[in-house]
């Protein structure tokens, strides 16, 4: 029997009343459980094998089938904060959809699971956590609850702006497409600052000399999306542009056979 803290990557029907629940486990890599009644009210399993809930599962593996049967599962962390926001959510969708297809299959793929949850859990930090939103005045309206006064307060960039795309660059260099934010690809020296360009068919970035007056192709977005993501200081005003180049990295490097189907979410989720 197999215990292991599990993610929950996809789940769709398989009958009327079951599904089909695939998951990255800590100790035994993507597993794909079939969880009969799973449907029902009255399952045991409630909100454990709900995508994107975090939960540990107790399982007998039995090689000769591609469907585990699930003993138990107890729900660790259901993400509650990181649901309320369609964005993170979607986020979220993106990351688990891009571990089921392109992880490697039948290996334990204890750096996912571990870089998996470590996002998952950054995204669910309730926004008012975030270290520059100062409490409110004492002489803050008493008639005004707290949480109105926490409302209008928005931080300039939200402290979980990067997490999608450092996640992004994580995987890269988990997967063996490490991208050197550090050096100029053409001259070969440190890059000072802002990379002046970057291309997402190489991962090359390129230094303000070596660019010279060519016109760069990344927009300044992504080049000081890279640049936040190399000091480690965290925030990005516009990550959308970052996580896409990087997107496009992997892209490249991977050859995504087909469109990623949760991107379409993403974008949508974008423009709200
Ligand atoms: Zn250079």
């Amino acid at each position: 029997m197999i215990k292991s803290h599990a993610i929950v990557l996809h789940r769709y029907a398989y009958s009327d009343s079951s599904w089909i629940v695939k998951a990255l486990t800590e100790e035994c890599g993507i597993v794909s459980f079939i969880v009969k009644g799973g449907k029902r009210k009255e399952s045991p399993f409630k909100g454990a094998l709900d995508p994107l809930a975090l939960s540990e599962v107790v399982f007998r593996q039995n090689p000769n089938t591609e469907l585990q049967f699930v003993k138990e599962a107890t729900l660790l962390d259901w993400h509650k904060d990181m649901r309320e926001d369609l964005l993170k959510t979607a986020k979220a969708q993106v990351m688990t959809e891009i571990v089921l297809r392109y992880a490697p299959a039948g290996v334990p793929l204890e750096g996912e699971f571990s870089l998996l949850e470590n996002a998952l859990a950054a995204l669910s930090l309730p926004a008012n956590n975030a270290p520059d939103i100062k409490p409110p005045a004492d002489n803050a309206p008493e008639s005004k609850p707290s949480e109105s006064v926490f409302a209008d307060i928005k931080p300039s960039a939200d402290n979980t702006s990067s997490i999608f795309a450092r996640w992004l660059l994580d995987i890269c260099d988990l997967w063996g497409y490490t991208l050197d934010m550090h050096t100029c690809s053409r001259c070969g020296h440190p890059i000072e600052g802002a990379p002046a360009d970057f291309h997402p068919e190489t991962g090359a970035f390129v230094c303000n000399s070596c660019l010279g007056v060519e016109s760069p192709r990344a927009r300044k977005e992504t080049l000081d999306g890279f640049y936040a993501l190399r000091t480690g200081n965290g925030d990005i005003a516009h990550p959308e542009f970052t996580e896409n180049a990087l997107l496009a990295y992997l892209r490249n490097h991977i050859g995504f056979l087909r469109e990623i189907n949760s991107l379409k979410f993403l974008n949508e989720a974008r423009k709200l």
